[in-house]
């Protein structure tokens, strides 16, 4: 697009600046000079995009190596779309500004369900057909990667490829491969370049595997349509992540995003076993940094951005074996040049509250616990393994250092779920409450209780069990909305038809790509914003193509039932998960493998890597 075009288009949108793309520190690579060229896609507007680590760590990872270039695109605000659709341009990338459609490859990240139909929308901008199937060489290959790609069934026919787990290696062998092919000039050759793409540890290519269903609808299998396919496709792990590429120069915005600051990632992974939690599962094994490299990638992060906030990153950042000497030694390095530490979750007890006590000297904003449920007995049958005492003491010692507001996360609709549980959340939250007015500074402390529903997740212990119904999710949030009333006390919920459309499309099969496809077309997208979410639009989706969403979201799962997702590997085995789900029923806890007892969940074994811990000595008082 030329630069007077882009501007005039540009003078009549809200935020112009999320698509300039000459951010500090964007990279801009000569496009002649690097044949291989690839996008990345975050389906979600500028603000939510930015914030994701992954996109910093794939952009800086295919920039850094000669002969391949990665350029950035997000999903337009509501106002450039109606211009883009209106003087038929079609969409571009942010640092040259180039059609997508120019490009070797688009990678869609799918960090949740609900950006399903904004993909749909951004290829119909581009200019792309959806469907793989009629798609020429003249066009980009379509590629996903991320948590949605641990069932990315519903997606299949859209996408060329999907890359199951870790992207930092595998990424640039795809985009190495995609320039040898086209110096030899077999680019064109869209099957073969699909097979060669099969060949490459970590992608799996959906159209060249068969479903095949029983007569219940249920999956019968998922089996290669020809020979040299492999009949599973394994995740990519990087054993090692101090070897691993990090971005010490990542992109700063020049609006406000929603996380805007430095993430600096301690480890990836996690060992608690949470029995709903799909990213527990699937970035297993847990691999912590070095503290070393962690400091000099701090050091080097807060010189190349000038961001005032290091957030310690990771799924559960207080795990990390020495966050009390990383936290401490970061909090004195940067106090007196304004820079802050943050510790974005944390765990249910003193030792966090203590950690974040240590890093916040001085704003006490809200501290952000998650029970999960309210009382022990479904805390032991998600595997949460906290005590009433641990969250009773953990918020005595947040309140008594200062903080005035806590908020608690739990999550409704949990296999074997009863009211006592509900009442549980009702009785925890009035009891913090209580605390809090005897201990909290000034005697006003407020207490936000935020429910969420259950989402069944692939490779989980509960990815068997059915979901509540909405008109249940209904009836249980509107109980607790009247015991949570009052001074003090607040309470927020989750739409319960957005998470029944997750449960839907998480654990749904190929079939599903035809109500994807309708609900765009009647105008779903941007659904993980609520003022954009329509439930109706879905609903006749659903009639339209015949698909009835109860056979994916309430039916319980056959013991022995084929998953759609099965041909898949992401290293826990489906025998672990089935343990898990019986310990659940009998209430029985399991250890977390960072104390030394690996409960066998596959990962370690099955994909040649190990659980990597850099010492010290979690859970000790700072
Ligand atoms: S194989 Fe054992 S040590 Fe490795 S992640 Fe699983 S439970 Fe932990």
């Amino acid at each position: 697009m030329r630069d007077g075009e882009l501007e005039k288009l540009l003078s009549r949108v809200s935020r112009p600046s999320r698509y300039l793309g000459t951010e500090w520190n964007a990279v801009h690579k000569d496009w002649e000079e690097n044949p291989a060229r690839m996008a990345f896609i975050y389906p979600d507007l500028y603000e939510v995009g930015m914030s994701h680590l992954g996109l910093a760590i794939l952009y800086g990872a295919v920039n850094e190596r000669a002969g391949m270039l990665m350029e950035r695109a997000f999903a337009p605000g509501p106002d450039l779309e109606a211009l883009l659709r209106q003087n038929h341009i079609p969409l571009f990338s942010l640092e040259s500004h180039r059609p997508l459609y120019e490009f070797d490859v688009l990678g869609f990240t799918l960090q949740y369900e609900m950006s399903y139909t904004t993909i749909l929308n951004i290829l119909d901008l581009a200019g792309i057909p959806l469907l793989a199937g009629e798609r020429t060489a003249a066009h980009p290959l379509i590629i996903g990667g991320g948590p949605g790609a641990a069932n990315p069934e519903p997606l299949a026919p859209f996408f060329d490829a999907f890359l199951l787990g870790d992207g930092e290696e595998a990424l640039p062998e795809l985009l190495a491969l995609v320039a040898d092919l086209k110096k030899k000039g077999t680019i064109n050759d869209r099957r073969r370049v699909l097979q060669t793409i099969a060949g490459l540890p970590g992608f799996y290519v959906p159209s060249l595997y068969e479903v095949k269903y029983n007569d219940d609808g249920t999956v019968a299998e998922v089996v290669p349509r020809e020979k040299g396919v492999p009949a599973r496709v394994s995740k990519r792990v990087i054993p090692d992540l101090d070897t691993a590429y990090f971005p010490t120069r990542p992109i700063v915005p020049f609006l406000e995003v929603i996380h805007d600051r430095i993430m600096l990632e301690v480890m990836r992974g996690c060992t608690h076993g949470c029995r709903f939690c799909q990213a527990g599962a699937i970035y297993r094994p847990v691999r912590e940094r070095d503290l070393a490299l962690l400091l000099r990638q701090a050091e080097e992060l807060v010189r190349h951005t000038g961001h005032e906030e290091i957030s310690l990153t990771s799924l559960s950042t207080a795990d990390y074996s020495r966050v009390e000497e990383l936290a401490q030694t970061l909090t004195a390095a940067y106090a007196d040049r304004g820079v802050s530490i943050s510790l974005p979750s944390l765990r249910v007890d003193a030792f966090s509250v203590r950690l974040a006590e240590a890093v916040q000297r001085v704003r006490k904003s809200t501290l952000t616990f998650a029970p999960e449920a309210g009382s022990q007995r479904l805390r032991d049958v998600i595997n949460k393994g906290v005590d009433e005492e641990d969250i009773l003491t953990a918020t005595a010692e947040a309140f008594r250092a200062g903080w005035q507001a806590i908020k608690l996360y739990f999550m409704i609709g949990l296999p074997t779920e009863e009211e006592g549980d509900l009442l549980g959340i009702v009785h925890l939250a009035r009891r913090i409450l209580d605390v809090g007015r005897k201990l909290a500074p000034g005697g006003r402390p407020t207490v936000t209780v935020s429910v969420s529903s259950f989402v069944p997740k692939p490779w989980t212990a509960f990815q068997w069990e059915p979901q509540d119904r909405i008109e249940v999710i209904k009836r249980k949030q509107e109980m607790l909305r009247r015991h949570l009333k009052g001074p003090g006390m607040k309470f927020n919920w989750h739409e319960a038809e957005v998470s029944f459309i997750e449960a839907v499309l998480s654990r749904g099969d190929r079939r599903l790509s035809k109500a994807i496809a309708a609900a765009w077309r009647r105008g779903a997208r941007l659904e993980g914003w609520t003022e954009h979410f329509n439930f109706t639009l879905w609903e006749e989706a659903f009639r339209e193509t015949g698909i009835d969403p109860a056979f994916y979201a309430y039916r319980p799962r056959r013991d022995d039932e084929v998953f759609p997702w099965d041909h898949l590997d992401f290293g826990v085995s489906k025998a672990f998960l089935k343990k898990e789900r019986r310990r659940a029923r009998e209430g029985r806890v399991t250890a977390d493998c960072r104390s030394g007892r690996c409960s066998g969940c596959g990962v370690c074994p099955g994909l040649g890597v190990d659980l990597i811990l850099k010492g010290g000595s979690p859970g000790h008082a700072v």
